[in-house]
């Protein structure tokens, strides 16, 4: 009674772990598999991770929703396909470092820690870069570190990185972001003001980039930080 009370107030009914993961098994199937994702290691991170522990209490009975949500601080988490074909697109290996910028909710990150070796992802946002730290603590995803900061400045500590994926869209690829990709690395971005295009950028080995576009999307923009460098 209780509960039903509360689901009263918050306008919504509680959601049981097995229906949460009833709903993510649809979302892979309808939303994923059937646009076209098919990296077999992309699909059971997808299946894996539990979106509905990224999202504000809220927004939890969307978890599954083929669209993205807002996470507060006027930002969102991806639509679940993006997320997937961004990963897709990276194809980090189960050694790769890979950076991330724009951690937001912690969702993307936490996705990409199941293929890839470690991954270290900036968040300009304190309040957002703190609660994602938290809850990727403490949900057990050990191989990914988030921190505040700009990522127009990179993170120097732990580059070169092997694949870099930018989840704000910067006018153009940050220069600083193109040197922490080690040759043979690649980089995925959504780039541009108004219309933006998610771009491929692959690093040969004598440090030539080499650039193709695949579809138009729409992300936040990356915002300039002012601080110092990360
Ligand atoms: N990957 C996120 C969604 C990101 S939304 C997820 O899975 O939830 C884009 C995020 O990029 C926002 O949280 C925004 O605050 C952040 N951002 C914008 N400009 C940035 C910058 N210069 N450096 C780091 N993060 C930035």
């Amino acid at each position: 009674m209780l509960l039903a009370g509360l689901g009263a107030v918050w306008g919504q009914r509680a959601v049981s772990p097995a229906e949460y993961s009833a709903r993510r098994q649809l979302m892979v199937n309808e939303q994923i598999k059937a646009r076209g994702v098919k990296d077999p290691r992309v699909l059971a991170a997808m299946a894996k991770v539990r979106r509905e522990l990224f999202v504000p209490a809220d927004q939890r009975a969307f978890a599954y929703e083929d669209r993205p949500l807002p996470i507060g601080y006027g930002q969102t988490i991806s639509q679940p396909y993006i997320v997937a074909l961004m990963t897709e697109l990276l194809a980090p290996g189960k050694k790769d470092r890979v950076l991330e910028v724009g951690t937001g909710s912690g969702y993307q990150a936490a996705i990409l820690g199941r293929p890839a070796g470690n991954v270290y992802s900036l968040e300009i946002v304190p309040e957002l870069a703190r609660s994602a730290a938290l809850v990727l603590r403490t949900k057990g995803f050990r191989n990914v570190r988030v921190r505040e900061g700009d990522g127009y400045k990179g993170w120097p500590a732990f580059a070169p990185y092997d694949k870099i994926l930018l989840t704000a869209a910067p006018p153009e690829i940050p220069e600083e972001l193109l040197a922490e990709l080690r040759p043979g690395g690649r980089l995925v971005a959504p780039v541009g003001v108004d219309a933006q295009n998610l771009v491929v950028v692959d690093k040969s080995m004598d440090g030539k980039t080499q650039t193709r576009t695949v579809i138009p999307v729409r992300f936040v923009p990356m915002v300039r930080g002012s601080g110092a460098g990360n």
